[in-house]
């Protein structure tokens, strides 16, 4: 059994299954369902032996129900205009369970970044820019790409100096994208954020006894056994926090193969051999798998798919003996692994909400950027000298002196990167539970990905209908 839908056509299949269950009319489902605007563009690029390349590259709008659209931009070969209309519907169903006010989109150019020099990339990416300035696909209030599959802050760094030097004087230019280097207007947070949403996002759902207990495990992180496929920015950060928080990471998966060990890996060691060596394999202590896609298939309480999409489909779902997945990676389940999962009780926590940390981080960046000051730089030390008054009083009172360690932790006023995580944790955690509670009152929804699209559905319909856009 073979995925038979296109990824857009998935996401479609997934909305109709959820837009039953909801009481909205036709017309208003067809037009959340529908790209609002598609910009398919070709242009020419000289590479450094002098030859002419032309790019093949996309953006597009899903839903302008709020302004501006938001969505990162893919290098890779396999982007295509199904694609990333997929994609952009996501970032529209994505934004409005985690309730960031942005309209979906997403963007993509069809190339390896492996096979081009810097040169060529920063070429490719500054023409890029250059066309969706051109077509208004682009701007703090209309448009604002992020980093995806491929592309990261130097990417993010080149886009913002294209668009500021084609708007002089454009006050807000540095919210025209996000996920930018920290001395280009980023925010301290968001390289990790999507990663760090994933985890907050799954121990939240592992927090929850009667979800745990259906699937016979035992509540919270500690000592759950996780494998995470891709070891790129979310795969990585993903790992990561869930060791730190004491999970143990029994198998890593990249693209040119995989490793496990039942005694749990370091996942900064494995990163550390990868950039050494070049493969994820043949890590001290490890045994490497045949192929790159057998680590998915191995016993463990959790998957985590952090690569691309349609990894797990009608083949290999079977095989799958993970009792969570959570899907870090956009769209890397079919829907005929969904059904496949549904019987078999695997719960999955969908990318619909639970990659959404990264949006949510640059909603936050967004903020900065139009606020033109970091967060925290008026408050710090007026609570830390709040804190100390406090702490001396408290003493002073008491006669006993507080405990230095804590004493250090009481006073500590917020830094930029702790608002943002706590703004992360409060955001991922309410939409976990909307989800849930969705779900919960309505037990005739098949699976959390249904519930997370009815829960998306009715968000975006009251927005319009609020609009009033239907005569
Ligand atoms: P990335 O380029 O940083 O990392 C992807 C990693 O996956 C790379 O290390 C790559 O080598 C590996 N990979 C590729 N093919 C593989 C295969 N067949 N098996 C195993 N590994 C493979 O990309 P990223 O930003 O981490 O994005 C990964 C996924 O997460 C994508 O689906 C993306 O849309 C989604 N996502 C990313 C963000 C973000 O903030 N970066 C936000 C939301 C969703």
């Amino acid at each position: 059994m073979s995925a038979t839908y296109s990824f857009f056509g998935a996401v479609e299949k997934s909305f109709d299954k959820a837009a039953a269950f909801t009481k909205w009319e036709k017309g208003i489902l067809e037009q959340i369902r529908a790209c609002n605007s598609v910009y398919q563009m070709r242009f020419p690029v000289k590479m450094d032996d002098g030859t002419i390349e032309v790019i093949e590259a996309y953006r597009v709008q899903h839903s302008h129900h709020k302004t501006p659209c938001k969505g990162g931009i893919r290098f890779s070969t396999e982007v295509n205009q199904d694609e990333v209309m997929a994609l952009a519907a996501l970032m529209t169903y994505k934004c409005a369970i985690v309730n960031v006010p942005f309209g979906g989109g997403k963007g993509g150019i069809k190339i390896d970044p492996r096979k081009h020099s810097v040169y060529e990339l920063e070429k490719i990416t500054r023409r890029y820019t250059s066309e969706l300035v051109k077509k208004n696909f682009i701007g703090p209030g209309t448009d604002v790409p992020a980093p995806d599959y491929g592309t990261g802050e130097r990417e993010m760094a080149w886009i913002v100096d294209t668009y500021a030097s084609l708007k002089p004087g454009e006050l807000d230019a540095a919210g025209c994208v996000t996920g930018k280097p920290i001395t280009q207007g980023g925010v301290r947070g968001r390289r990790e954020a999507t990663g760090l949403g994933v985890f907050y996002g799954i121990r939240e759902v592992c927090n929850m006894p009667d979800v745990m207990s259906k699937l016979g495990l035992g509540t919270g992180v500690e000592g759950k056994r996780v494998i995470v496929q891709g070891l790129g920015n979310v795969g990585y950060h993903s790992a990561k926090f869930f060791q730190d928080a004491g999970a143990k990471i029994v198998a890593l998966a990249e693209y040119e193969g995989s490793i496990y060990n039942y005694d749990g890996l370091d996942v900064d060691a494995v990163f550390q051999h990868r950039k050494a060596t070049k493969s994820i394999l043949n890590f001290p202590g490890a045994t490497n798998c045949v192929k790159n896609t057998d680590a998915l298939e191995l016993d463990c309480d959790i998957l985590i798919p952090a690569a691309l999409e349609n990894v797990i489909n009608g083949d290999n779902a079977p095989r799958i003996k993970a009792k969570v997945i959570g899907e870090a990676a956009n769209g890397p389940l079919t829907p005929e692994a969904d059904e496949v999962f549904a019987q078999k009780g695997i719960l999955v926590i969908p990318d619909m909400f639970l990659n959404a940390g990264g949006v949510t981080v640059s909603y936050f960046e967004w903020l900065k950027n139009l606020s033109h000051v970091r967060y925290g730089r008026l408050e710090k030390r007026f609570t830390e000298n709040q804190n100390n008054a406090i702490i001396a009083q408290i003493e002073g009172t008491t006669g006993k002196k507080v405990d230095q360690k804590v004493k250090q932790d009481i006073l500590h006023g917020p830094d930029e990167v702790d608002l943002v995580y706590s703004g992360l944790e409060e955001t991922m955690i309410t939409a976990v539970n909307e989800v849930m509670d969705c779900w919960r009152a309505n037990p005739s929804i098949p699976d959390m990905r249904t519930a997370a699209y009815v829960v998306a559905i009715n968000k975006v319909a009251t927005s319009y209908a609020e609009l009033g856009i239907f005569p």
